[in-house]
């Protein structure tokens, strides 16, 4: 009406997951009102603030004059929110992760303005939250780019496009392989290969990690039992993503646990694999999670904790949950020649696991030198490409037997 730009702000709290989880969802939606009155507490009135639904809200800015009060907002947004939240007894602490979109420059349609302040916000969540992005052409190619790999790969399974790699694990004492972990691979018709760090973060976005999961875990579980007739201690570890632990619906809470009461008694099928997961995973205080994991041991399969000193590092929980193995991560590994830090870590988490029962596999070894530094250290298995690369079942299957 009044021909001047608009701007629209999707605003998404970070981590109100957590307060639901830790305060209960009673306090859980009195946060959400109070963030409700203090964003709508900076607007004028010919503004609108609303909640799309969970914990997202968005704000119209109409009538704008200059860009730059879009940007004074945003920054008041953020400072605001960070300031504590009283609710009944409780007090919380929140941050929110902010995209922006602008009328008429970006799009003309609304749909189009949601899409594209939704894309900015992930950006926002990407860069590490509490912060703004301004929706950009390049993260709409992106977002394309990632559309068609998401529809590529639901072909891709039903097409045999997906394979799964075995990468050997390597007892440093005695140097021979006991195990290995289970990688997929993706062979796509006109791109070649597309790598995992590229296509998993897709699926963990689209649910169909659950499904090529499930088909990871299988792959494992039958090849590991071929294996295990000529090598009968051997076992496949495969990488579970949080998202499949996260899924909480009912019906896939039982499903899961009648899964693994089964593994658990068909004999030997529980050692015969186990899972990798991630510290993230161990920060959650979501009970199904935990009755997940249980699930998993009570069938015998052992847990690692995947890229051990990239996250949280918060070490509390390894009391709180008994785990098998610790991997290092490599980023540790790959410089252990060149830099005492490193090697110093490298050392003590070696040493705090021991103490705490936990075996450790360290990630990413390519030098013998690097070998010989951990195997020193005390360190149980080794993985890198100094022993190999993840290569296809057969070579494996020809490696083990060598
Ligand atoms: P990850 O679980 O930490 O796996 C180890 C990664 O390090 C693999 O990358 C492996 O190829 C690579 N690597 C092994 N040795 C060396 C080395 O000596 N030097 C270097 N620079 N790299 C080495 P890849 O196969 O590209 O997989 C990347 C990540 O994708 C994995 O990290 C894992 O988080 C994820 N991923 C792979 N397969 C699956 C899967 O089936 N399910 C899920 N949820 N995630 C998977
Ligand atoms: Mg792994
Ligand atoms: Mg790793």
């Amino acid at each position: 009406r009044t021909q001047r730009p608009v701007a629209l702000l999707f605003i998404d709290l970070d981590h109100f997951k957590e307060i639901n989880d830790t305060l209960g969802h009673a306090t859980g939606d009195l946060l959400l009102k109070q963030v409700g009155k203090r964003l709508a507490s900076y607007v004028r009135a010919s503004d609108t603030v609303t909640r799309l639904g969970g914990d997202e809200f968005t704000i119209t800015l109409a009538e704008l004059h200059d860009i730059d009060t879009v940007t004074d907002v945003a920054q008041k947004i953020l400072e605001d929110l960070s300031h504590p939240f009283e609710l009944d007894d409780e007090v919380a602490y929140i941050s929110a992760s902010i995209g922006i979109t602008l009328y008429p420059q970006d799009a003309a349609s609304v749909g189009e303005l949601l899409r594209n302040a939704d894309q900015a916000m992930y950006e926002s969540k990407g860069l590490g939250r509490n912060r703004f992005c301004y929706f950009t052409r390049s993260m709409q190619d992106a977002a394309q780019a990632r559309m068609a790999i998401s529809n590529d790969l639901r072909r891709a399974m039903g097409n045999e496009q997906l394979t799964v790699f075995y990468q050997p694990i390597v007892e440093l004492g005695a140097g021979c392989i006991v195990k290995a972990e289970a990688l997929l691979r993706w062979r796509h018709p006109e791109n070649g290969e597309i790598s995992p760090v590229d296509f998993i973060p897709i699926a963990e976005h689209t649910g169909m990690i659950v499904g090529i999961g499930n088909w990871v875990f299988q792959q494992a579980l039958s090849q590991a039992g071929a294996w295990r007739s000529t090598h009968p201690d051997f076992s496949v570890s495969v990488n579970v993503s949080p998202v499949q632990f996260y899924r909480s619906n009912e019906a896939y809470y039982r499903e899961w646990l009648s899964d693994c009461e089964s593994i658990g008694r068909t004999p030997g099928a529980g050692p015969a694999v186990s899972i990798e997961i991630t510290e993230s995973l161990m920060m959650t205080s979501d009970e199904t999670v935990m009755d997940k994991l249980t699930a998993f041991q009570n069938a015998g399969i052992k847990i690692s904790l995947d890229d051990f000193g990239t996250g949280y590092s918060s070490l509390s929980y390894l009391r709180k949950f008994h785990l098998d193995y610790l991997k290092i991560d490599q980023s540790f590994v790959h410089n252990l020649e060149q830099d005492p830090a490193n090697r110093a870590l490298c050392e003590a988490i070696i040493v705090m696991a021991h103490k705490l029962g936990l075996k450790v596999i360290a990630e990413g070894i390519e030098t013998p030198g690097q070998r010989d530094m951990l195997a020193g250290a005390g360190c149980d298995f080794g993985q890198g490409y100094l022993f190999s690369p993840p290569v296809g079942a057969e070579e494996f299957e020809r490696m083990l037997r060598s």
